[in-house]
């Protein structure tokens, strides 16, 4: 069994086609797709995606691309679909929430500080309701983790890893699981491919992001969660182990990562 850790099943290249990408990664044995959702707008859709599909499960936050038009009334309607949420078995974690200082419209000092507020404002949601995060990192790893010293949330994921060694050693010890996808299937990858080799097995999670971050046998095309075996493989060819270890271990990381996530099995 295979589990996608983030996949983004609401987006506009899948309209209309979500089910049947769902169902075709069940059919590689991809037996959990979580789904984080990106602003208010689109908590509905991930929940009823989850709904209705058997092998997804859903995240609710404000991800750091959706700041700049989001309303800090929206924290307080997330804390309140959240408390709701608890008792929905489908609903895993808070995300995708975080910090983004690559994107040149998010990186003016106001923006900084929007951003800053919505992501301390939802690691305080976490905490509140015991819940895991899944986290966009992007040239910010250490501005995300000085917020993360602070707030004492349960752990969670740090989507699409890529930053320092020391900067994946600090994310574990504060319990965090690292998430590789696409990226580490190109060569050129050196930095992601060095840590996806290296870093203990306990801390490796699979994710495909898709549509986005296709691995290189499907890129540019869109990439979709049934290509998580695939992605797997790669890994254990960089980790010189089986496929059967991976799929055991990558699985086994998620669920701990994601503890309410072990009750749909
Ligand atoms: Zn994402």
């Amino acid at each position: 069994m295979w589990i996608d850790t983030h996949c983004h099943l609401d987006a506009g290249e899948f309209a209309g086609e979500e089910d049947a990408v769902a169902l075709a990664a069940a059919k590689e044995r991809v037996s959990q797709i979580v789904l984080p959702a990106v602003h208010v707008n689109n908590f509905a859709t991930v929940a009823e995606l989850a709904h209705r599909n058997t092998n997804c499960s859903y995240a609710l936050g404000i991800h750091p691309l959706f700041v700049p038009q989001a309303e800090e009334s929206d924290l307080a309607l997330l804390r309140e679909k959240v408390a709701a949420a608890m008792e929905d078995s489908r609903f895993v974690a808070i995300g995708e929430i975080g910090l983004d200082f690559f994107i040149p419209a998010l990186r003016s000092e106001p923006m900084r500080e929007k951003q800053e507020l919505f992501y301390n404002e939802q690691l305080k949601i976490a905490r509140a309701f015991d819940l895991p995060v899944l986290l966009h990192v992007r040239r910010s790893q250490d501005q995300i983790l000085k917020y993360l010293r602070r707030i004492d949330v349960p752990g969670g994921i740090a989507h699409a890893f890529n930053g320092s060694d020391q900067q994946a050693q600090i994310f574990i010890d504060l319990g965090f699981k690292l998430g590789f996808g696409g990226a580490m299937t190109f060569t050129r990858a050196l930095q992601i491919r060095r840590l996806a080799s290296t870093m203990p097995a306990e801390s490796l999670v699979l994710e495909t992001d898709a549509p986005d971050i296709s691995p290189t046998w499907v890129h540019p095309e869109r990439n979709t969660p049934a290509e998580i075996p695939r992605i797997g493989q790669v890994l254990a060819e960089l980790r010189s182990s089986s496929l059967e270890e991976i799929a055991y271990l990558t699985s086994r990381n998620a669920l701990e990562a994601l503890p309410r996530l072990a009750s749909l099995f």
